[in-house]
């Protein structure tokens, strides 16, 4: 399932929508990611068959543009690059599949949900890639401090990741017109003030989810 949406708690291949009105579209470019999050669907690989972001090949940049031509692009409310592994990976192919979307739909928004670790992945400063391709980045905080956020992400550049995610945020900001972070609720109320210290520091918006099973 390359283009999807959420329906509830599930995911739902675009063809099998009555409606595109106002959809908000899912890009699964890649499972692959540097990181084990222990509460990730990934390590459970229970996704229905038909069902699955579970790739069994990555698709082209021809391939996704492909998908997208079935549908109109005006009828969309939001693009995110978010499937079952870091979209950013892939980060050549998600800024030029944006790019030629922004080229047919200038006002489309794209979004990037994102670990925040593709400075690490690449070796390279990738944030200046984004500008004018992406609107909004995404990133998973987690936690408030390095140990707690390496024990949950078991990112396999090891502890060291916190830090290079919070750097890729502040490397973001000149470049994406906004950037925000995330944490769900059930870390409580002392640990998500503390975030919120260092969104503040950062300049960026925390963004609180409700835990969902
Ligand atoms: S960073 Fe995202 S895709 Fe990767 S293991 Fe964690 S939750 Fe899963």
């Amino acid at each position: 399932m390359i283009l999807y949406t959420v329906v509830g708690n599930g995911y739902k291949d675009l063809s099998q929508l009555e409606s595109l009105e106002d959809v908000h579209v899912y890009v699964n470019l890649t499972n692959r990611c540097p990181c084990a999050c222990t509460f990730c669907l990934r390590q459970t690989k229970t996704m229905e068959e038909g069902h699955s972001l579970w790739l069994k090949e990555e698709p082209s940049v021809d391939e996704v543009i492909q998908e997208f031509q079935k549908y109109d692009l005006d009828d969309f409310a939001e693009v995110v690059f978010c499937g079952f592994g870091e979209p950013l990976e892939r980060v050549d192919d998600v800024v030029q599949i944006a790019g030629i979307l922004k080229h047919f739909r200038r006002d489309l928004p794209i979004r990037i949900n994102t670990n925040g670790l593709g400075n690490l992945i690449h070796e390279r400063d990738i944030t200046p890639q984004l500008k004018g391709r992406i609107d909004v980045v995404s990133i998973s905080l987690n936690a408030p401090d390095a140990n707690e956020y390496y024990e949950l992400t078991r990112s396999r550049f090891g502890v060291q990741s916190f830090e290079a995610m919070l750097d890729f945020a502040r490397l973001c900001r000149p470049y994406v017109p906004q950037v925000v972070m995330s944490v769900v609720d059930i870390i409580g109320e002392e640990k998500i003030k503390k975030c919120q210290k260092i969104c503040d520091d950062l300049g960026v918006t925390l963004r609180v989810r409700p835990f969902e099973e």
